[in-house]
């Protein structure tokens, strides 16, 4: 690249943070002026406790167990002297959304609707390994999509905010209280709740800053220690924000690529209009740590006559040539009034042989969850409006 289109890119990027950040969440403080500690970086933290004139030690020992131990109350936190306790009660809380609805699934995968302080309200999904005892995390990152890709559930609701760090990463949290799976099991111990998938509402890159930090706080070795080996990211291919969060996070990347044709994208992933199939491409290409280990997930919607023919699936190798790589093929998961049927078995089969005949891993997603709308692209909240006064004076 030019240095001229490396600045393009920095521009558009700075363009995009700020875009994002206007829909930034309410402040974390309650109403009570207490404010939560979850979502803040270390450093954060740290200056919260120096506001209160503790030592920067204390931010190190609240940070295992907010973490580590999953305590959500002062005064479980043992090490820390009583009255500490109760100085650190009286100015903040250990925050959790609330659970409005959780759903359990005939094939185990749970659902959560999570409400958040405004009111807004977001969706998360357990999808159990049903061999081992492990699973994945599905998480949200926005109340709704700015982007409106036409197989998506989430894309016919409009962006309301973005979610900030706490709620992103308390989405986690939430989950593992619900499994009881405190304190965070550490080394190669095995965990239930073994990977973070940002798979769920929202568009991650959209709302990168974040996302970053919510994802920091997951990796971090002294509490949650998820590596980030167990992290997915996936995008619809917001193209400038993929170098950035390449270098920043170091997560597996997994594209949802959909359509092999810029015509036939630009229809279904209508953000394939601002960033085509070449530049995506490109941007996989420079991913960091893509190895043979590493691979990139591409993802793909398979649906009847529209992308699953056989010169689709030849094209589709033709474009991840010599890239470590791996095609999730998910049969369309229909949600009410969807515009889509899911494509044949058979068709289904033939796409991923050919794939597969090119050396890419190419498995089948069974759908998870499908009978309480908790497969992917399933999800979708009513938008809530902040209560307002209907008094008339
Ligand atoms: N916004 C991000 C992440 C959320 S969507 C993205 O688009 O990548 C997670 C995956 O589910 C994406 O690959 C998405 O394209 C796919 N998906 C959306 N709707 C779907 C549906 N109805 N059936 C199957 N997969 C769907
Ligand atoms: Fe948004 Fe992803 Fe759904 Fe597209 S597929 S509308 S980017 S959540």
């Amino acid at each position: 690249m030019t240095d001229g289109g490396a600045d393009l890119t920095e521009t558009e990027r700075a363009r995009i943070l700020a875009k994002s950040a206007l829909f930034d969440p309410p402040s974390e403080q309650l109403a009570d002026g207490r404010r939560d500690l979850v979502g803040l970086s270390r450093a954060e933290l740290a200056q919260e406790m120096s506001a209160i004139g503790e030592a920067p030690f204390r931010a190190k020992q609240l940070w295992h167990w907010i973490y580590h131990q999953g305590a959500t109350d002062f005064s479980r936190m043992s090490s820390i002297a009583r009255s500490m306790q109760l100085k650190l009660a009286e100015r903040f809380v250990i925050g959790r959304p609330d659970i409005a609805v959780a759903q359990t699934s005939a094939d185990d995968t749970r659902k959560f609707l999570f409400r958040f302080r405004d009111g807004q309200e977001a969706e998360t999904v357990y999808i159990p390994d049903p061999a081992e005892d492990r699973g994945a995390v599905c998480i949200s990152s926005q109340v709704g999509c700015t982007l409106s890709c036409r197989f998506c559930h989430t894309g016919t609701q409009r962006l309301t905010r973005n979610l900030g760090a706490a709620e992103i990463i308390g989405q986690f949290m939430a989950a593992r209280d619900a499994y009881g799976e405190w304190p965070s099991p550490t080394g190669q111990a095995p965990r239930l709740l073994s990977t973070i998938v940002l798979m769920g509402m929202g568009e991650p890159l959209y709302n990168y800053a974040n996302v970053a930090k919510a994802m920091t706080i997951a990796m971090d070795n002294e509490g949650i220690a998820l590596s980030r080996r167990r992290i997915t990211l996936s995008t619809s291919g917001v193209v400038p924000m993929m170098d950035r969060a390449g270098a920043e996070l170091g997560v597996n990347l997994a594209v949802s690529l959909h359509a092999v044709r810029d015509e036939l994208r630009d229809e279904l992933v209508p953000l394939n209009r601002k960033y085509p199939i070449a530049e995506l491409m490109a941007a996989c290409r420079r991913y960091p740590g893509a190895s043979n280990a590493r691979r990139i997930t591409f993802e793909y919607v398979m649906l009847k006559g529209v992308n699953d023919s056989q010169a689709d699936a030849r094209e589709l190798v033709r474009l991840i040539a010599g890239m470590p790589a791996k095609v999730n093929l998910i049969p369309f998961n229909p949600w009410p009034s969807s515009p889509f049927e899911t494509s044949s078995k058979s068709a289904i089969e033939r796409f991923a042989k050919i794939v597969m005949d090119a050396g890419f891993a190419s498995p089948v997603r069974t759908p998870r969850g499908r009978d309480i709308l908790a497969a992917c692209g399933q999800l979708r909240t009513e938008t809530r409006h902040r209560a307002r006064s209907k008094h008339v004076f």
